[in-house]
């Protein structure tokens, strides 16, 4: 350590030297308490030994002196004396003395006091670091603790601290837009009466107990009428604040506006309402529909049948003849392929309706027509129709003219090897075949009624070929 040393007995002074030295202190010796004084504002030292008694500054004054001064550095401060008195130590230690020796000053002592001196710097030097430490972590705290209260001021969502009591502490620029509140009016008063009507406090109230009572609440919904009559809807969640201990002393409550989302999400429900029973009355409307268009096509493909075939025998009727007869026609113009039309009258019908009643004469019109639809249902491209009263007619697209005649005798022999009933029905049988001189659908079938005619006449269940008549082969 260094060490001062003041005293006015050049023989203590220097056995007092010796021995500190001894201890490998490093010591400055002074006489009188004025060049003490000067070394003490000059120098610093970790201790000053100074006998009580010297010329001019005593002891007793240098010591106060040096408290006055104070300094960064502790300095230990012994005063030795040797006059007696039990009140002279309390003296000493009342101007600010640490330690008090009596003199002469035994070795043992001295070296006993020192140890005592190094160590009480020794803590002292500890203090002040840790006091320096402790007012640079204050320094810290004091910048976070303000960050920490900006945050919290400005946080974007509404944020309130309770006490435990539910008393408000914190409260940040959010929660005042909000609930319309400044800080220093909601302060220190109980959060059920500020933040609801008088009507709703049983609920807030019971917020703020749950909030005290549980380590967090995670979004909870809540929306009751405020002291200014808006009704906001909040999601609220809480954590509970707690001492170094554990103990809860308060709560940390966040309030988040959703009260738009809210009404985004009844007006969506309500959309989402609309255009499902639209789209309902949709589906009604168009399985409606679709039954009413099932009906319409069944009825267009009655109407259908009805327009294209004949009631009685199920046969196509006139109009669909005409049709195809005209498309055989333009095929067999335009392909040059053979066409051939067979026209066929029931024999002496009139007398057979006569003879057996009209319904009867149905029975057979149906019966020659079954015969003729599974006959020319054996030919390619094949087509009979009922041409009216007991007439029928067959197209052949693609028969020649001796095609068509052993056609038209299949069809004459189906009808007279029929078993009937009744009394044996025949049919007869005109033929005539395409050619650029009967390109006119009328002529073409008037050729045909023609060598009918003559089947007729030349006694009837034959078939003619307008080519085999007379006139024609003469021309
Ligand atoms: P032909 O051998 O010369 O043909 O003698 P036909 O008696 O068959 O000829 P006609 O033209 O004199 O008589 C045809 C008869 O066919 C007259 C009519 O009563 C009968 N007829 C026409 N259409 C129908 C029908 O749909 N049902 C019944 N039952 N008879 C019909
Ligand atoms: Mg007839
Ligand atoms: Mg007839």
């Amino acid at each position: 350590m260094r060490i001062l040393l003041v005293d006015d007995d050049p023989v203590s002074l220097a056995t007092v030297q010796r021995v500190l030295e001894n201890e490998q202190h490093s010591v400055m010796c002074c006489s009188n308490g004025e060049d003490a004084w000067l070394a003490l504002q000059r120098e610093n030292f970790e201790v000053v030994l100074s006998d009580w008694f010297l010329p001019g500054i005593d002891g007793l004054e240098l010591c106060r002196r040096l408290r006055g001064i104070g300094g960064p550095i502790y300095t230990y401060f012994v005063i030795f004396t040797a006059i007696e008195g039990s009140d002279k130590m309390a003296e000493a230690i009342s101007a600010g003395a640490d330690d008090f020796l009596r003199k002469p000053i035994i070795p043992a002592d001295l070296y006993a006091r020192m140890e005592i001196a190094q160590r009480v710097l020794r803590m002292n030097d500890e203090v002040r670091r840790k006091s320096v430490e402790m007012e640079q972590l204050g320094g810290v705290l004091q910048v976070s603790n303000r960050r920490i209260s900006e945050m919290f001021r400005n946080l974007p969502i509404p944020v309130v601290t309770i006490g435990d009591e539910g008393l408000i502490m914190e409260w940040n620029s959010a929660a005042e837009s909000l609930f319309r509140l400044k800080t220093h009016e909601v302060w220190m008063k109980p959060l059920w009466e500020v933040i609801v009507s008088s009507r709703n406090q049983r609920a807030a109230r019971e917020l703020v107990w749950a909030a005290l009572g549980t380590d967090m609440i995670a979004n909870e919904s809540w929306c009751y009428t405020l002291r200014d009559g808006r009704k906001p809807h909040l999601m609220i969640s809480t954590f509970a604040l707690k001492s170094p201990t554990g103990d809860v002393i308060g709560s940390a409550i966040c309030m988040v506006d959703i009260t738009q989302q809210k009404r985004l999400e009844r007006e969506l429900k309500v959309e989402l309402k609309r255009s499902k029973d639209l789209s309902q009355s949709l589906e009604v409307k168009t399985e409606e529909l679709q039954g009413k268009n099932m009906a319409l096509q069944e009825l267009s493909e009655q109407l259908e049948l009805l327009a294209t075939t004949d009631g009685l025998t199920g046969l196509n009727n006139y109009r669909t003849f005409k049709k195809k007869l005209n498309e055989a026609m333009t095929q067999a113009r335009e392909q040059g392929m053979p066409l051939s039309i067979i026209l066929t009258d029931v024999d002496k019908f009139k007398t057979f309706n006569d003879e057996f009643g009209h319904l009867v004469g149905d029975e057979v019109l149906r019966k020659v027509a079954a015969i003729f639809k599974t006959k020319i249902a054996r030919t390619d491209h094949g087509f009979i129709g009922r041409y009216g009263g007991e007439e029928f007619v067959a197209i052949l697209p693609h028969a020649t003219r001796d095609e068509a005649l052993e056609f038209a005798e299949i069809l004459r022999a189906g009808v007279e090897k029929e078993h009937w009933p009744w009394r044996q029905v025949t049919s007869s049988f005109g033929i005539a075949t395409w050619s650029p001189e009967l390109d006119d659908e009328e002529e073409f079938v008037k050729a045909a009624d023609t060598a009918l005619y003559h089947a007729k006449e030349s006694g009837r269940n034959r078939s003619w070929h307008f080519d085999q008549l007379p006139q024609n082969k003469a021309a």
